[in-house]
């Protein structure tokens, strides 16, 4: 046998099994034994092993049978936001922690047994209820950034970022409400996308902010992230903002040549904009000087780039830190100590009960949002903070639509900056929100959006590319994205050691 199994993304492991050259037991055993081996990164919150053994059984069986989709028997792990049956969940939250979900989130459905067939490896760390950038608000301890475990490997999504990136998984779950795909991608140098808000189903999801939040794929190619995409998106009857759309093979589309493209020039007649406002002169020359040669990658391979304008992109930093903990004020609500999770054990009255549940249940994150999202709801503030942001929410979408009339995609940064060191946000949680501004746009406007690497900054550290579409143009994201990877190898880097 050639390369080691836990080198192989998802498309080649789903060849090699096709051909029998591997099980999905075989494969699973081992992907566990090295989880367990970096178990020191704290990308893994929950494994176990019975449970994975016969969901690689029953792949191999419907294997057997003839009944395999390109992904039965390809292993998988679920950031712990989404709750399946047989894991517990604790969206990072000490308020969840034992918790055990009666049903399958619909994503874990679609990618699981029932689905596709893929085998769950386990549960994935995560910032306590998705809230961060860099996974230090997890209860269950920070996870390592493989490129330096002095880093952070980003947040929310750090621990399906980290185990994907040190090949631990061919890939893993993810959720992105203000960028929560894209900037730990962009920080472990692995390919993630957020779909059009609606895609994927947000039904047994832990709610963060309802009208942002959506799931995706972080893997290590555009190809692996379609696969995934097509497996886990589609219209659900029990979300109701699920979008109506029939299902879409997005690896296929992907793959379909542009018209009037070649070989040399798969991207002819792509035009990607440049917001002025995603380079600006504050942002990191490393990760400008990485970002600027991708795009002449892109050119090369036939893209044109035009310039354009978001002029509300420093907005969308208030916006966001209205709307989202306003909408995590209310979903955060219904951990009471009452019908599920933690509750205090000693306590005095209802009220008590309800108070020394929350305040022991919460991290320090947690709190600090339901507070600005339960003051700026408030009578008297509501108008002035929560009524005007949602204004700007609707001008910042309409600035997007003004620049797909003269882009197809738009391109830009994940981030400001690589990966930064523990720590170096001290205890300013403004500094890290401000790390959010180009990702915030496309999750306030709905649109899709993808990290994509570009190679790598100082220390070593890899940079994403940002690629945003119009809604529902995920193909043309993987696409354009698909075709910087067979033009360069920063996909392929594998962080020291691993
Ligand atoms: N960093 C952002 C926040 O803290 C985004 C998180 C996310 O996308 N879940 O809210």
């Amino acid at each position: 046998m050639s390369a080691p199994l836990h080198t192989l993304g998802v498309a080649a492991l789903s060849r090699l099994l096709a051909v029998g050259q591997v099980s999905s037991v075989e494969l699973s055993r081992e992907l566990l034994a090295r989880a367990r081996e970096q178990a020191a990164l704290g990308a893994f919150l929950a494994i176990d092993e019975s449970v994975t053994q016969a969901q690689a059984e029953a792949a191999d069986a419907r294997r057997a049978r003839g009944q395999a989709t390109a992904l039965t028997g390809v292993p998988v792990a679920h950031k712990d936001i989404f709750v399946p049956r047989d894991w517990p969940s604790t969206a990072g939250s000490r308020m969840l922690a034992g918790y055990q979900s009666p049903f399958d989130a619909t994503v874990v459905a679609r990618l699981g047994p029932a689905g596709a067939g893929m085998v769950t490896l386990g549960k994935l760390n995560c910032d306590e209820f998705a809230m961060g950038s860099a996974n230090e608000n997890s209860a269950f301890g920070p996870v390592l950034n493989p490129w330096d475990r002095s880093r952070v490997p980003g947040g929310s999504s750090g621990g399906s970022a980290a185990s994907v990136a040190a090949r631990l998984l061919p890939a893993a779950t993810g959720t992105d409400t203000g960028g929560s795909i894209r900037q730990p991608a962009s920080f472990t140098g692995i390919t993630g996308i957020k779909p059009t808000y609606g895609v994927c189903s947000r039904y047994g999801m832990v709610a963060f902010a309802s009208s942002l939040d959506q799931a995706g794929p972080l893997a290590r190619s555009a190809e692996d992230c379609a696969l995934l995409l097509s497996a886990m998106s589609g219209f659900d009857e029990r979300d109701a903002t699920s979008a109506e759309q029939v299902p879409q093979d997005y690896h296929a589309a992907m793959l379909a040549p542009r018209v009037g493209s070649s070989a040399a020039r798969p991207l002819q007649g792509l035009r990607i904009g440049l917001p002025e406002e995603f380079f600006p002169a504050a942002l990191a020359d490393d990760v400008n000087g990485a970002v600027r040669a991708a795009l002449a990658v892109l050119e090369q391979l036939g893209a044109t780039l035009v310039d354009v304008s978001l002029p509300r992109t420093e907005l969308s930093i208030p916006v966001y830190y209205i709307i989202a903990p306003a909408e995590a004020s209310s979903n955060l609500g219904r951990f009471d100590g009452v019908k599920f999770g933690h509750r205090a054990a000693q306590h005095g009255d209802l009220l008590d009960m309800y108070k020394k549940t929350r305040s022991q249940g919460f991290g320090l994150e947690a709190k600090r949002r339901i507070m600005i999202g339960t003051y700026v709801l408030s009578h008297g503030y509501y108008d002035a903070y929560y009524l005007q942001a949602q204004k700007l929410r609707r001008m910042i979408a309409d600035d997007f639509q003004a620049c797909f009339q003269h882009c197809d995609v738009i391109a830009g940064p994940v981030a400001p900056t690589v990966a930064w060191e523990f720590g170096r946000m001290g205890d300013d949680p403004l500094q890290a929100y401000l790390a959010d501004i180009f990702t915030l746009p496309a999750s306030l406007a709905g649109l899709p959006g993808m990290s994509v690497p570009a190679g790598s900054g100082d220390h070593g550290m890899p940079v994403g590319l940002q690629l945003i579409g119009n809604y529902f143009t995920e193909a043309t994201l993987l696409q354009t994205a698909h075709a910087l990877q067979q033009a360069t190898d920063f996909h392929t880097r594998v962080p020291p050691g691993f």
